[in-house]
């Protein structure tokens, strides 16, 4: 079947470009990747290749165009599609692994929406958890957010008294809440963090939650993605490994979750990575750089403005640094961004 369907594009391709390289398909165990017939792709490469078939759900999309649509529309479309019993395999298919795609497939579309609108108070969280707002006076917490420069920021944030517990915040636009982290700010207490997606914080409120499981799924991954819903994905926007950090830099994205996974943003052409100053930050961003995407040097950047490499693990600790020595170095982030491969010796 992937034969006759790889046929059926290559058709496709050759009905809607001219070019030669336009027409080319690139060929992967996850997806067929080309340039895409519905815009035509970038007016100024024939190289690009923005639109994307994706094998494991049988779905289509450009993230030049935003055109999003199954297999079976994307062929009708280009009036190549399937017959008789192909066709309807090819539906059932399509219809069985709809559950399948990727984070970033989905990540314009009415989930988004559905999100900001199932978002909540910082009132209606603290009907059903012991949260308060964070001011000058709050003990412990205050002290906290001050020591780590974050005490202008206190709208993202809660504490509970009781159970010393530091909440962070995902917010919409207009700064209701679709998720968070809670901290532990004394040492003693089990996990680090724990993370409330927007399912679990439904059901500790007791509200009903009126989506399909399948939006579901979405929907919880959407609310653990910090800074989602107020990032602007068509501007070049940044994706840290936690919020904090992403909260120093604007249009930012902070990843969280237990196995810290990183989803599909690699394919928008606007993604920037700044993860941990360590091994396992570092190989992460030398993995994307291999890829082709955009990464910081963490080297090269540390060596120019002569700081010690091991005071500064993140962002964080960076502009925590540069609190205290005045280098200048913040103003000149931008310069150490790299999407060249040859640069993997300066990450
Ligand atoms: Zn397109």
């Amino acid at each position: 079947m992937k034969a006759r369907i790889i046929d059926k594009v290559v058709r496709v391709l050759h009905t809607n470009h001219s070019h030669p390289e336009k027409r080319r398909i690139l060929e992967s165990k996850e997806r067929l990747n080309f340039a895409c017939p519905y815009c035509g792709d970038s007016t100024d490469s024939v190289r690009k290749k923005r639109g994307n078939l994706y094998w494991n759900n049988l779905q289509y999309h450009c993230y030049n165009c935003s055109a999003h649509e199954s297999l079976d529309v994307f062929l009708k479309d280009h009036n190549e599609n399937f017959e008789g019993e192909e066709r309807i395999n090819v539906i059932n298919f399509i219809k069985e692994n709809r559950k399948n795609f990727s984070l970033g497939e989905t990540l314009e579309f009415h989930l988004f929406e559905m999100a900001n609108n199932l978002s909540l108070t910082f009132d209606e969280i603290a009907l059903g958890f012991n949260v308060y707002p964070i001011n000058s006076l709050t003990y412990r917490a205050y002290p906290y957010l001050k020591s780590r420069l974050l005490h202008h920021k206190t709208e993202k944030f809660g504490y509970d008294p009781r159970r010393k517990e530091l909440y962070v915040f995902n917010l919409t636009p207009k700064g209701k809440i679709v998720g968070f982290q809670v901290r532990a700010l004394d040492d003693n207490s089990g996990p680090k963090y724990k993370t409330w997606n927007i399912e679990r914080i439904y059901d500790r409120l007791k509200k009903p939650l009126k989506v399909s499981e399948e939006e579901l799924d979405s929907l919880n991954k959407i609310s653990m993605i910090f800074g989602i819903l107020t990032t602007d994905l068509s501007r070049q926007f940044t994706v840290f490994e936690g919020p904090i950090d992403s909260f120093f830099m604007s249009n930012t994205i902070g990843l969280t979750g237990v196995k810290k996974q990183i989803l599909d943003f690699d394919d928008i052409p606007t993604v920037r990575y700044f993860f941990d100053n360590d091994i396992e930050g570092k190989s992460k961003m030398i993995q994307k750089l291999k890829r082709g995407n955009t990464v910081f040097m963490w080297d090269k950047f540390l060596k120019d403005f002569r700081i010690p490499s091991k005071k500064v693990k993140d962002l964080n600790d960076l502009v925590k640094y540069e609190y205290k020595h005045r280098t200048g170095c913040l103003n000149e982030l931008d310069k150490y961004f790299t999407n060249n491969h040859l640069d993997l010796i300066f990450i």
